[in-house]
């Protein structure tokens, strides 16, 4: 990024020209601007910033649900032309056949999230799956029963965690106390949420003696943070602490090395970041040491059984050496094909690739939104918004989160009546993240401007 950074329009249109990744835009649906102020009933902004109905909304929430590539629809059309055509047979003579169609998918997962094909498993969803590896690896002993985890996590971790407490301190007759088994921890910086490393590496410190387990987002959902995973599973694993994390706002996000890093296991959702659709397969990663260990506990299934005897159909449980012991069931063939279609994308694009532009396009947007108050400095006031996110890159991936004092949750409205989709989290924080395999500069460029024309009229 230039010091003296260019904001005309035509700038943000040479970025584009020049990105490397331009046609993956191509390959996605856009929603228009006008179908989503329809279905919303909002009314059409005449501001004459706003996104005109018949173009491609600008949609900044590729963090909640990503958008739909082309080729999905496809993908799906064949599954349920071979189910229609080949009945049962599709399972071993469809065009993917549906015996296998998880395998299909370790190459890609294992690339994008930096792991071997033994160690990721596409299967259920995010929570049954953090639940499924909490059986395995969360072990708590009257001494060490402990689990760490953000206080900022998103709610369904928050209850899984808890649950899981709950029931295992149930299950050993109360060896432990359930009151004190979560430890929720709090930023020091109360005012943008955001961790400094050390203090995630003191928490596991001061509760090495009792911790069983650490399970945190590797990005936290509310302020775009990216935790130092490397450092931190590191630290926790040498004190003997089992180490998890949700990757929901990490897979396909930002690069991993979960293998690398030495991390015991991990799950995400597929349908952010990923574009696989709402609700459809999640993922779930176990490290290679764990992989044929028989005597870990898990809750089983047919399909976690070793495939060479899956239909000996006998009553012993044999876990397969991979990650695909925890899976129990056959998996959901539609919701694959959609995970298929999407990561085929990913390895067109690479991850590499990907963050390098990501990089420059959340910078290029920071920029844009926080430089240039001259009255604000004038007046000794602060700007009328404030980026909350980490703006060093390492520490964050394309997630934006904004506070704009003054502004409720109708700042959502009034963005949709631009054309703009983002989401909000209470009281004033508006998350917006360009995505970009589909987001682009001009896209970036568009929303600072209709951001800063709305937070400057609410101070005025
Ligand atoms: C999106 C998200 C979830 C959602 O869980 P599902 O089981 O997919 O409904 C859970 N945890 C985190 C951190 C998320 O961001």
């Amino acid at each position: 990024m230039p010091d003296a950074l260019r904001t005309d329009e035509a700038f943000a249109l040479d970025l584009d020209a020049s990105d490397p990744l331009r046609a993956f835009r191509g390959e996605f649906h856009l929603p228009l601007a006008g179908d989503l102020r329809r279905t919303a009933a909002t009314a059409h902004s005449a501001s004459p910033l706003a996104i005109a109905d018949d173009e491609p909304a600008i949609y900044l929430t590729g963090n909640s649900l990503g958008l739909q590539p082309r080729s999905t629809r496809e993908a799906l059309m064949q599954e349920l032309d071979d189910w229609a055509r080949l009945g049962v047979e599709g399972h071993f003579h469809a065009q993917h056949p549906w015996y296998p169609a998880h395998e299909e998918l370790r190459g890609p997962i294992s690339r994008l999230i930096g792991a071997k094909e033994a160690e990721v498993v596409a299967m259920n969803s995010l929570t049954v799956n953090l639940h499924l590896l909490m059986v395995s690896f969360y072990r708590p002993r009257a001494d060490r029963y402990r689990i760490l985890m953000e206080d900022s996590a998103f709610p369904s971790d928050s209850y899984a965690i808890r649950s899981q407490a709950d029931f295992h301190a149930r299950a050993s007759n109360g060896a432990f106390n359930q009151r004190d088994a979560v430890v929720r921890l709090v930023a020091r910086d109360e005012r943008t949420g955001v961790f400094a490393t050390d203090e995630i590496l003191g928490a596991i410190d001061r509760h090495a003696d009792s911790a069983a387990m650490l399970l945190m987002g590797g990005v936290n959902y509310r302020t775009g943070q990216v935790f130092d995973m490397a450092r931190i599973t590191e630290h926790a694993r040498s004190r003997g602490i089992i180490v998890g994390w949700d990757l929901a706002h990490a897979a396909g996000n930002i690069p991993l090395a979960l293998h690398e890093w030495g991390v015991d296991f991990a799950a995400w959702c597929s349908y952010k970041y990923l574009n696989s659709g709402p609700g459809s397969v999640a993922g779930a990663f176990v490290h290679e040491r764990h992989l044929g260990n028989t005597a870990l506990p898990r809750f089983a299934g047919w399909w976690g059984n070793d495939p060479s005897t899956r239909f000996v159909m006998g009553p012993d449980f044999v876990p397969v050496a991979r990650a695909d012991a925890w899976s129990t069931s056959n998996p959901p063939i539609l919701s694959l094909a959609a995970v298929r279609a999407s990561l085929a994308l990913f390895d067109r694009a690479t991850i590499a690739a990907l963050r390098d532009k990501s990089v420059r396009l959340t910078g290029y947007l920071e920029q844009l939104l926080v430089s240039g108050w001259p009255r604000s400095a004038e007046r000794g006031e602060p700007a009328p918004l404030e980026v909350l996110t980490p703006s060093d890159p390492k520490a964050r991936g394309c997630q934006l989160s904004i506070r704009v004092p003054g502004r409720g949750r109708e700042m959502l409205s009034k963005l949709l009546s631009m054309g703009v989709v983002c989401d909000f989290r209470e009281p004033d924080v508006v998350r917006a993240a360009p995505v970009p395999l589909y987001n682009s500069y001009h896209d970036a460029w568009r929303f600072a401007a209709i951001l800063r024309d709305l937070a400057a009229s609410a101070r005025d």
